[in-house]
């Protein structure tokens, strides 16, 4: 391979070591039979060949890491099973530990990504640590085919926030048999910051579509996860009582009396989220939620 390294750049050993290693390539391509990232992604830039321009053209022209270059370079095991099919004895390992270096160097990764790397390399060099992260994995084992199972419910509705998400992932757990524990020592501080999406009710802005798909969410979760008695308690108190936020029917008089403009929108609206998450209830009857969760370990 053709290099364009001037004298000076060469007067770096590191640099003079890897353009050694550049002109040994040929281009044949015969390295990426045997890489699995290009097996299994069937993209140039992951392979070996991919990542020797990748690096040649990083050095040479001595430009910083982009996100791209990153990307590939990561996504490369070390297992130099490259270098067991290279004809012309490329040594890929040495040039792929320059190029990770020269990016420690001119990339910043990504906040979550530093922290991760930041644990694994603070964990994994130390034996003590590394024995207490096994012996947490181990008394945590019998929680992974629960957090398998838990997903967000795509169904709320709500544009942006998803109201009452909270009750649609720990009722299905709390109806599986686990027990939730709540830590007191944990504070939440709502509302910090407006909010960019459609939900307006925790900010005393009245949105109609906002409240309907709220008492939407509320009542399929609720109808969903509690038995028959609690569910029709549920459905008279929500229809004939309510609250001022979702008002049913005998909250109207006292929002008019009270000189609420939006009385009969919000108590409209209230009441369309409640129809809707009833005929989604009684659609999805078939097949809850909860029955996909695992039920704790026998004690
Ligand atoms: S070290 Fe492994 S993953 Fe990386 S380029 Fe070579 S064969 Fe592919
Ligand atoms: S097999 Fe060797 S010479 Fe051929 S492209 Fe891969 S690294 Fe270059």
């Amino acid at each position: 391979m053709q290099t364009t390294f001037s004298l000076t750049q060469l007067a770096d050993p590191q640099v003079y070591s890897a353009e050694k290693i550049l002109r040994a390539c040929v281009h044949c391509g015969f390295c990426n039979a045997t890489c699995p990232t290009y097996v299994l992604l069937g993209d140039e830039l992951d392979g070996p060949r991919g990542r020797i321009y990748l690096i040649k053209d990083m050095l040479e022209h001595e430009r910083p890491a982009t996100r791209e270059v990153v990307k590939h370079i990561d996504r490369c095991l070390s297992c130099l099973s490259c270098m067991t099919t290279c004809p012309s004895g490329v040594h890929y390992m040495h040039l792929v530990d320059h190029a990770r270096e020269h990016i420690e160097k001119t990339y910043k990764r990504p906040l979550f990504d530093r922290a991760i790397r930041a644990l694994l390399a603070r964990v994994l060099t130390d034996p003590a640590l590394f024995r207490l992260a096994a012996v947490a994995g181990w008394i945590a084992k019998p929680l992974a085919p629960l957090l398998r199972a838990l997903r967000f419910d795509t169904r709320l509705a709500g544009a942006g926030a998803q109201l009452f998400w909270e009750a649609a992932l720990c009722l299905p757990i709390r109806r599986a048999g686990w027990r939730l524990v709540y830590d007191p020592a944990i504070a939440v501080e709502h509302h910090v910051e407006p909010r960019s999406d459609g939900d307006q009710l925790h900010r005393g802005v009245f949105a109609s579509a906002a409240l309907a798909d709220a008492t939407h969410n509320e009542t399929l979760v609720l109808l969903e996860n509690r038995g028959r008695g609690a569910r029709a308690a549920f459905l008279a108190w929500a229809l004939l009582v309510g609250t001022h936020h979702e008002p049913g029917l005998a909250q109207l008089p006292r929002l008019v009396l009270r000189g609420d403009r939006h009385a009969v929108a919000r108590w409209r609206a209230a009441l369309e989220g409640r129809l809707r998450g009833w005929r989604r209830w009684r659609t999805e009857l078939s097949r809850p939620a909860a029955a996909q969760l695992p039920p704790p370990p026998a004690r």
